[in-house]
């Protein structure tokens, strides 16, 4: 059996020494000073894109307030809590032009998908710049309120949307999607099962996952999401651990579970193709076109990887 979630070190972009301090979110004054506050760090986000300084050991750049003063419009503004004693906030700039933001940025950094980093981030800032973008993706989405369709503003340091409309005032919450993904063993626990979905690249194969649905439990979740893209029925549905997955908006749960049959029925608007592998497979994985492991960072990686340490 797996080693307990708890004695393991977090999924990448968990972690981290981010303490959000909620309470501090409606005290305009403290914010303001903070904002000011030579100390404080800005996180700008552009277009879901975080601003990293990439090497061999890639960086968030986190600037300080007087670097970004002419474009700190505190509605673009979120607290994301206390580093250090140190006030950290997020700056969304999507609104501006590229040719703006390379104006302002190039020479700090350069605006990177955060999920090509590879896992080599700090874990303090992988949390951070996950963080940021999640609110940062979340306000994009949320203009207008869902309730009578008037526009929103941002409340609450960027953690609440109110509606403007005075009979409405409707709050709405930032959101996270919650996804099972989960890896599926034999009843001998020797093969376990991996998937390769239309949208990957060539040769990957990973867990099988999807969304859960409104009324459902997380373990129904897992059990029918495997039953309909792989035919494939299972029981003893167990968690593993969970991944923030801003990408756009989602939190991974990771289960193991346990296959009761292994004929493999293809949903083919899902999956391209199933298999099951051996860990002595996996462990020789060519990682070329024919077959490749999902990559580092991910919650998938991390159950094929611990479930190939227990064999
Ligand atoms: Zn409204």
């Amino acid at each position: 059996m797996p080693t307990s979630a708890a004695m393991r070190s977090p999924n990448f972009f968990a972690g981290g020494a981010v303490d959000r301090r909620a309470d501090l979110r409606r005290d305009s004054d403290w914010l303001s000073e903070q904002l000011g506050q030579a100390g404080t760090r800005i996180l700008p986000v552009w277009r879901s894109r975080s601003l990293m300084i990439m090497s061999d050991q890639p960086a968030a750049v986190m600037l300080a307030s007087h670097e970004v003063e002419t474009l700190l419009d505190p509605t673009r503004v979120a607290f994301l809590g206390l580093v250090e004693e140190r006030a950290h906030f997020s700056l969304d700039l999507s609104h501006l032009e590229e040719e703006e933001v390379l104006a302002a940025f190039s020479s700090h950094g350069e605006f990177i998908d955060l999920r090509n980093t590879g896992g080599l981030l700090d874990p303090t800032e992988g949390n951070l710049l996950a963080y940021a973008r999640g609110l940062a993706y979340w306000h994009e989405r949320h203009r207008f309120c869902a309730v009578c369709g008037h526009p929103a503003e941002s409340k609450d340091a960027g953690h609440i949307r109110r509606c403007t409309n005075p009979d409405c005032k409707a709050p709405h919450f930032p959101r996270t999607d919650p996804a099972v993904i989960m890896l599926v063993s034999d009843a001998a626990d020797e093969r376990c099962l991996l998937g390769q979905a239309p949208r990957f690249i060539p040769g990957m194969y990973s867990t099988l996952a999807g969304f859960v649905e409104p009324g459902e439990s997380l373990e129904e979740a897992v059990a029918r999401e495997v039953l309909e893209e792989s035919g494939v029925p299972v029981t003893n549905v167990r968690y593993h651990s969970s991944q923030p997955w801003p990408f756009p908006a989602s939190i991974m749960l990771g289960f193991y579970a346990t296959a009761t049959a292994t004929e493999i029925t293809l949903d083919k608007d899902e999956l391209a193709d199933a298999v099951w592998k051996t860990r002595e497979e996996l462990r020789n994985s060519p990682e070329d076109d024919s077959f490749r492991l999902p990559r580092g960072i991910s919650i998938a990686r991390r159950l094929i990887d611990d479930w190939i340490a227990t064999g």
